[in-house]
């Protein structure tokens, strides 16, 4: 008895305190600036061109080498640029090691996709976020 009227207690006094947690997809909270969520490319906003030059160092960082670069030969601009985001850990290793600041990560933890090999984001997707026609999803 004594444990029922102690839920019905935590019940009525939840009733009253504001909710912390959100009704997702329908809600959606505002993400701190410096959250880890997805990699992208830096893009000048000048020249509309990447900064990354290809130098590997994040290659080298990622604990799990699910980086990698293509680059142009004899040329300091890059073919490609691959990250597997399926395996992820989200450390933030590979930022810190961009001397260049020409990877950040992305506040967008929207990563879920139907085929598998979408998640392996190549170049376009990694600067797809610069394109206009590319609605925020937080300001949906
Ligand atoms: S993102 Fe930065 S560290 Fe990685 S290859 Fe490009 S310039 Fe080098
Ligand atoms: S966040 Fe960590 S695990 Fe993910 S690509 Fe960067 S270094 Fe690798």
């Amino acid at each position: 008895m004594k444990g029922i009227l102690r839920s019905l207690l935590t019940v009525i006094k939840n009733t009253f305190i504001r909710s912390i947690t959100v009704l997702y997809p329908y809600d959606r909270i505002i993400i701190p600036y410096n959250s880890r969520g997805s990699i992208r490319l830096v893009v000048d906003l000048d020249t509309k061109e990447i900064i990354c030059d290809g130098c590997g160092e994040c290659v080298n960082a990622c604990p799990l080498k699910l980086i990698s670069v293509e680059k142009v030969s004899h040329d300091k601009k890059i073919k490609n640029f691959y990250v597997d985001i399926s395996r992820c850990l989200f450390c933030g290793l590979c930022e810190e090691a961009c001397k260049k600041d020409a990877l950040k990560m992305n506040f967008n933890y929207e990563l879920a996709e139907r085929d598998f090999s979408a998640l392996r984001h190549d170049i376009d997707k990694l600067t797809e976020y610069a394109k206009p026609k590319v609605k925020e999803f937080w300001k949906s």
